[in-house]
């Protein structure tokens, strides 16, 4: 049997208070199943669809994995549009408030370029972006990700209709080899069994929905 509640794991006192204060009192099904993994340091690919809290899963892995005093890009989540992206740096930016001073960056395409590099020279520990914006970054050396320990890939399927996916080969080879991979979708046709094998190391697979 999988616990509900988010104080059955290992996250720090300042990361539950905080999901106390959101009035998160219990996990989604798809946070009770891909946590535990998660927070294991376990690849994991997790299937569920719109609305099943699929945010506060990576989310919680990471805050949990990130070390604050040190200044460098620690996460990389990828998402396929500028709206996706904000939401999701607005949920990491609400999961990460017991601890102040995580600099959380969305760099997306649409938004002029300069200022996210002067943005990315101050650091930041945890960027959210669009692969055609971070491609561009790593073209211009604009950004280190030497030092990433989570790459979420979050609405893979959509990412890979998109036609992001020969984007998201180049921005995986600039990541370090040695890190958790995480991936979220909420379908799971061929094309993403081929992008887990591509890009994750031996993933646990959690899914909640069937297959159509
Ligand atoms: P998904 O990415 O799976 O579509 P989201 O991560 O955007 O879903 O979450 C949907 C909503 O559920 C958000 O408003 C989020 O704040 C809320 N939520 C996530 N986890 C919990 C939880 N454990 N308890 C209560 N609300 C939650
Ligand atoms: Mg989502």
């Amino acid at each position: 049997m999988t616990s509900s509640t988010f104080s059955s794991l290992p996250l720090s006192p300042a990361l539950l208070e905080n999901l106390e204060r959101l009035e998160y009192r219990s996990m989604t099904p798809i946070q009770a199943q891909s946590l535990p993994l998660i927070l294991q340091g376990k690849d994991v690919i997790a299937q569920g669809k719109t609305g099943s809290g699929k945010t506060a899963a990576f989310g919680l892995g990471i805050l949990h994995t990130l070390k604050q005093a040190w200044f460098g890009t620690q996460a990389l989540v990828l998402c396929p549009t500028r709206e996706l992206a904000e939401q999701v740096a607005t949920e990491l930016r609400r999961l990460a408030r017991a601890a102040d001073n995580i600099k959380i960056l969305t760099l997306c395409g649409g938004a002029p370029i300069r200022p996210q590099i002067e943005s990315l020279q101050h650091g930041a520990h945890i960027i959210v972006a669009t692969p055609g914006r971070l491609l561009d970054h790593i073209e211009r050396a604009s950004v280190d990700l030497s030092g990433l320990k989570t790459l979420v890939l979050d609405e893979a399927d959509r990412m890979v209709d998109m036609g992001f996916y020969d984007d998201l080969v180049t921005i995986v080879k600039a990541c370090p080899i040695r890190r958790q991979t995480l991936l979220f979708s909420a379908t799971y046709p061929d094309n993403i069994r081929k992008a887990s094998a591509r890009f994750l190391n031996r993933p646990v697979e959690v899914r909640l929905e069937s297959v159509h």
